[in-house]
């Protein structure tokens, strides 16, 4: 099946007892036993499974190609179960520019537990520099927040295996309609789901999708079920409506994005652009090479301070100033202040969601708000 069948089956199933075309939303916590003491139904209690659930790891696992996925109430709480699962002591060798509340949750929860170096994972000679005999894991999120630096996965995944090391993608950015970290060699792919899964801006999740069912991942799913940060019955049920859109949601954010991208690398008052998509990115070359389309984010540098990027922000119409992405509508933010002090984000960079609207009119709203 091609992408756009898998988004709208695979979530599904008819309902067996009411013939409900579209899978009931299951809110019982615990399911009855049959004779023998079984569980017929395949589920205990739903801390550990639950129908809407089994469901979006379904669809979720077969968008990214995976041999399984788990569900979590949140991208955060995903990226850390991955971390619980790490045996004490183990060092990761992570992007300098991760998103910084995964790096926050490493530099202020994991300290003294794991190791980690922040480091520019896209260059062998530096990630030759840290590596330790202790080393498990390597992160890699490509594109990155908010500069939109790629990072070429399947070199780091031929690094890594050469020293029996691990690689997670954080594919949130990207989503598997326009990149597939495990096809070009990964071992887990991570996401929010919060961001184009959700797609409007209305819910929290996060996802883990693994290459094999090993080891590894029995421990994720141990951190999963014990640990409990798992998704409502009525968000999964969400999550599996909207990812039925979500290659078509796809194709518009990224149309919309590749022609924004251009008209703001024309306009006078902007110093650069970052999106894969353009010639211009110092990395369109790996772009092309490893993703099926460039996805909906940008970042822009403006020619002015600081002061002169509030400006353009507040006079906008049609963007909304909030954080997050992903979502149909345009959402922009001075990225600086959203990442605080010990930011190395460029004071003069707007980041930019490109949402679903007319692409006319977008291109509008920015060009009266640059003037
Ligand atoms: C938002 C985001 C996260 C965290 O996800 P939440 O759902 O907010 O917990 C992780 N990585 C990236 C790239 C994100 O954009």
């Amino acid at each position: 099946m091609k992408t756009e069948t898998i988004a709208i089956h695979t979530g599904n199933h008819v309902d067996g007892s009411s013939k409900a075309v579209i899978h009931p939303i299951v809110m019982s916590t615990t399911f009855e036993r049959g004779e023998d003491g079984g569980f017929p139904g395949g589920h205990i209690y739903s801390r550990a499974s639950n129908p809407n659930r089994a469901l979006l790891e379904n669809v979720i696992a077969k968008l990214e190609g995976g041999a399984d996925a788990a569900s979590f109430s949140s991208g955060n709480a995903a990226g850390m179960s991955v971390f619980q699962s790490l045996a004490p002591g183990t060092h990761i060798i992570c992007p300098d520019d991760m998103y910084h509340g995964l790096r926050n949750q490493l530099k202020n929860l994991f300290a003294g537990i794991l190791t980690f170096d922040f480091v520019d994972v896209n260059d062998i000679e530096v990630l030759i520099q840290h590596i330790r005999p202790e080393t498990g894991v390597i992160w890699v999120e490509t594109p990155s927040n908010p500069l939109l630096k790629i990072t070429d996965i399947k070199k780091v995944v031929a690094f890594a295996r050469a020293n029996n090391i691990k690689v997670v993608v954080d594919n949130t950015f990207a989503t598997p309609i326009c990149q597939q970290p495990l096809a070009l060699g990964a071992d887990i792919v991570m996401h929010s789901a919060t961001k184009y899964f959700g797609g409007h801006s209305d819910l929290m999740g996060g996802a883990l999708i693994t290459a094999e069912k090993n080891d590894w991942w029995a421990k994720i799913r141990q951190v999963q079920e014990m640990g409990g940060a798992i998704p409502s019955p009525t968000d999964c049920y969400w999550l599996v409506r909207s990812i039925k859109t979500l290659p078509y949601r796809i194709k518009g954010h990224v149309h919309n994005t590749q022609l924004l991208a251009e008209f703001l690398e024309q306009h006078p008052k902007v110093e650069q652009v970052l999106y894969p998509g353009l010639p211009s990115h110092p990395q369109h070359q790996i772009a092309k090479e490893q993703m099926l389309a460039f996805g909906g984010m940008l970042s822009f540098i403006i020619k002015g301070d600081e002061n002169d990027t509030h400006n353009i922000i507040n006079k906008l119409k049609i963007f909304t100033k909030a954080t997050s992405l992903g979502g149909v509508e345009s959402l922009i933010e001075h990225r600086a202040t959203v990442e605080g002090p010990d930011t190395k984000t460029p004071r003069n960079l707007l980041r930019v969601s490109v949402g679903l609207e007319h692409i006319d009119d977008l291109v509008d709203d920015l060009e009266q708000a640059l003037f």
